[in-house]
């Protein structure tokens, strides 16, 4: 038997407790680049740890490999496991994994994690809904389809919906463009988090239209996730952000205030 295990975004303390107790009894462990060394440190000292992560492009040949290797080890009779950052199902190609054990004769089994999309808002005070302003959410890839299939921004700008978008930081631009094209306003709040949930944790709260420029200006690093929707001005953090801006861009105390006084209540009726 294989185990598919989500790793959560970071901090063990996210770990499910049935991620835990299988980690504690592995022997052989395939881990990604994304999993956080404090996860790895829950593992027994005699596991045997492959790490088979392959950082930005996939090559399809590297992925069998990545089959062969669990079929392998669960065929001479090791207890494995497949760990992966986040959740095993959301953008991690569990499902092919699934597959190819299931087609070799191999029972295999998934732990979800949780997932990035839901870690890194909640980390920085953003709820993914709030039925006062959106009726949902939509976990999306920022990637142009060269591997699968593209998202509709289009579709999704009309579609009111919070986007959580993985995998976006290097495009964006193009994400912010596509999306203002399809009618989303410019001054849609967004914030862009980085490394969630681990030491590195950054954040930057703006809005669509300045999403590239506030990635550019801040550095900010890769894993990160874009969050766009008007749930993120129910942030607290948000407030603070657009207050600071008021204060930027207007002259007099007396306007300054007004601003800010203007975009608490927009905030507030959105
Ligand atoms: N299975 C993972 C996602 C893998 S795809 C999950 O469920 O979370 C990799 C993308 O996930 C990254 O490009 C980034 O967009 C996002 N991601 C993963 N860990 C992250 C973290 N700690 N903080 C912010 N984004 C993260």
């Amino acid at each position: 038997m294989v185990s598919l295990v989500g790793a959560g975004p970071g901090d063990p303390e996210l770990l499910t407790v049935k991620a835990m107790k299988r980690l504690q009894q592995a022997e052989v462990v395939l881990t990604d680049d994304l999993v956080d060394a404090r996860v790895l440190a829950c593992l027994p000292a005699s596991a045997r740890v492959l790490r088979v992560g392959k950082r930005g492009g996939c090559v399809s040949t590297e992925q069998r490999f990545i089959h062969e290797l669990m079929i392998r080890e669960a065929r001479a009779g090791a207890r494995v496991v497949r760990l992966k950052g986040g959740d095993p199902f959301v953008f991690g190609r569990g499902g092919e994994e699934v597959d190819a054990l299931r087609e070799a004769g191999i029972e295999v089994e998934v732990i979800n994690g949780l997932s990035a999309g839901l870690a890194a808002p909640a980390a920085v005070g953003v709820p993914v809904t709030d039925r006062r302003c959106t009726p949902g959410v939509a976990f999306v890839t920022g990637h142009n389809g060269e591997h699968g299939i593209a998202p509709d921004w289009a579709a999704l700008a009309k579609s009111r919906l919070t986007l959580v978008v993985y995998m976006g930081l290097a495009r964006a631009a193009v994400i912010s463009q596509a999306l203002q094209d399809g009618g989303l306003s410019a001054s849609t709040p967004a914030v862009i988090v980085s490394a969630a949930h681990t030491p590195r944790q950054r954040e930057c709260f703006t809005t669509l239209a300045e999403l590239p420029v506030a990635i550019e200006r801040e550095g900010l690093p890769s894993p990160a996730l874009l969050v766009i929707g008007e749930v993120v001005a129910l942030s607290p953090r948000w407030r603070e952000v657009a207050g600071l801006a008021a204060l930027e861009t207007s002259g007099g105390a007396e306007a300054r205030l007004a601003e800010a006084l203007q975009a608490e209540a927009a905030f507030r009726a959105a």
